[in-house]
């Protein structure tokens, strides 16, 4: 039977945003909007590893979610990185879809008040962090036809006058560029690899910009629809991108971001 012809056949048979039988790694689960990602799979029907570095932490996110295991892992070690794809294996017998979710938001400052530790832990958390993932998950994805969803940000895609953070929109701008890369490396294998780039979204990430009314205020203002957005409109675009109605997309880099992009 041709490709075609069989994706043809499981869209028809599969109309829907459904994961049932699914399996999903997704990294940085424990809260914010990796926890949306991982809330709205498994209220579709996956089954859910979730990962970050506290363990205490994400064990009480776990409970609160259906079909889901905590296996604790700090994306900068690539040892305990297959740790977790070797569990999500164990567990529940594939992989299906990988979230490379986990961030961090470096310290703020231009060039010369940055030194060389800031810049390389935020490269090695948010670049070679979803390099390690990936790398571990392939085999697997190979298995199961899967894909894999990469959340960078609007900063990978422009740079914001007064932003200060240029590790971070490097490593951001680097994620889309591997996003496009595996797309093609691993288009023959039927894995499918897209981006996402959120803008601002209330977590605890942005805690320190938005603190206060007028912070927020002022925030909205910088949105075309006026407002910052929520961890759940990127869980949804995550939920569409790994569902069978997105089996012709691969590559495409998907601004969230209240039409800020557009400007
Ligand atoms: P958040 O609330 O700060 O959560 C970050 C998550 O990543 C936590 O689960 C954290 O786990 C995990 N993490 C951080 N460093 C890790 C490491 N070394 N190893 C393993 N896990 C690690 O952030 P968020 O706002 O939800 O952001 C999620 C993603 O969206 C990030 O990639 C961020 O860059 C991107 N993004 C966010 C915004 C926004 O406005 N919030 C906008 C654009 C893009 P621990 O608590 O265990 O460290």
């Amino acid at each position: 039977m041709s490709l075609l012809m069989s994706y043809k056949l499981r869209i028809s048979a599969c109309q829907s945003l459904k994961l049932s039988g699914m399996v999903a790694v997704v990294t940085g689960g424990s809260r914010g909007i990796g926890f949306a990602i991982a809330k709205m799979l498994s209220e579709n029907g996956a089954s859910i590893v979730i990962t970050a570095k506290n363990q205490k932490r994400l064990e009480e996110s776990a409970i609160l979610l259906e079909n889901t295991i905590p296996v604790s892992a700090d994306v900068r070690d690539s040892m305990a990185v297959n740790h977790v794809i070797s569990m999500a294996v164990r567990k529940f017998g594939k992989i299906d879809i990988l979230v490379n979710n986990a961030g961090i938001f470096p310290k703020v400052g231009r060039l010369d008040k940055i030194d060389e530790n800031d810049w390389n832990d935020t490269i090695n958390v948010n670049l070679t962090g979803p390099f390690r993932f990936a790398k571990a998950a392939i085999p697997h994805l190979q298995k199961t036809h899967g894909s894999i969803v990469n959340i960078s940000s609007n900063a990978g895609l422009k740079a914001f006058e007064g932003f200060n953070a240029a590790a971070y929109s490097a490593s951001k701008a680097g994620l889309v560029m591997l996003t496009k890369c595996w797309a093609l490396e691993y288009s023959c294998d039927g894995i499918r690899v897209n981006c996402i780039c959120p803008g601002a979204i209330k977590t605890d990430m942005t805690e320190r910009f938005l603190s206060n009314p007028g912070d927020v205020e002022f925030m909205n203002k910088q949105y075309p629809l006026g407002r910052i957005g929520c961890p759940e409109e990127i869980a949804s675009a995550v939920l569409y991108l790994v569902s069978e109605q997105a089996l012709w997309i691969t590559g495409s880099i998907l601004p969230i971001d209240g039409g800020e992009s557009a400007k």
